[in-house]
């Protein structure tokens, strides 16, 4: 069932985190009711579940795949295609679950098509035009996140390949990771001379808090890149 909805996003996983605890008096004992949080057209809406008695409950899904057809520009009307995409598990006007997908046939100039329906239980109806543009504006979101959460990795042959790897695991459980702290990492891995490559190359930085690690990862490709791509006359010294 709905329960409020919140111009904030943050105030609206509060109170979900409130309910799973128990510590709201009207969802004592924790345990005895579940929550989440949903995308709403005026902030996050809360959504609560009662839970006792409830055997086998399935967990509530992030996002749904459909195949939904697609009609191309408005007013043309024709068939496309049947496209496979990816929304929310829930309906982007309530917050409420979206119901459960089934498989259907249709015939369309003589020939026959597959794709899914849903009857959201709070009533809104989903539109296929809709639903098409919902799975678009998500790709894109998804692609100005991309670069945020790709890994960092080495050259390839590299002689720091290795360690840049390592770096790019660090960088993507924390962003700041520090250059020091990866070398120390590194020497505990037994990667004593990247580390010291590492530290002199970071003990010349003015930057407050000390060089990012994933400065110096790009730094240890440019080398690797140098290496490899252009023939070394510095006769190997590093
Ligand atoms: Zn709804």
């Amino acid at each position: 069932v709905p329960v409020s909805v919140y111009p904030a996003r943050q105030s609206a996983d509060g109170i979900v985190q409130q309910v799973r605890t128990g510590k709201l008096k009207a969802y004592c004992p924790a345990g005895f009711y579940d929550a989440y949080a949903a995308i709403h057209p005026d902030g996050a809406a809360v959504w609560v579940r009662y839970m006792v008695g409830a055997v086998e409950l399935e967990p509530l899904p992030d996002n749904l795949t459909v195949r939904v057809p697609d009609y191309g520009p408005e007013g043309r009307d024709e068939l496309v295609e049947i496209r496979t995409v990816v929304i929310s598990a829930t309906c982007p006007r309530c917050g409420g679950l979206r119901g459960k997908v089934n498989s259907t046939r249709f015939v369309r100039d003589g020939a026959t098509h597959s794709c899914d329906t849903w009857h959201n239980a709070c009533g809104h109806q989903d539109a296929y035009v809709t639903v098409l543009a919902e799975a678009q504006e998500r790709e894109a979101l998804l692609k100005r996140l991309l670069p945020r959460v790709y890994r960092m990795r080495g050259v390839p042959g590299g002689l720091f390949a290795t360690a840049v790897d390592l770096i790019g695991d660090l960088v993507a459980d924390d962003r700041m990771v520090r250059a020091h702290a990866a070398a120390d990492v590194l020497e505990q891995a037994g990667h004593v001379w990247e580390a010291e490559v590492i530290r002199a190359y970071a003990n010349g930085s003015t930057v407050r808090g000390g060089m990012l690690a994933r400065s110096v990862a790009v730094y240890l490709n440019d080398r690797d890149t140098d290496r490899t791509g252009i023939q070394d006359t510095r006769g190997g010294a590093l």
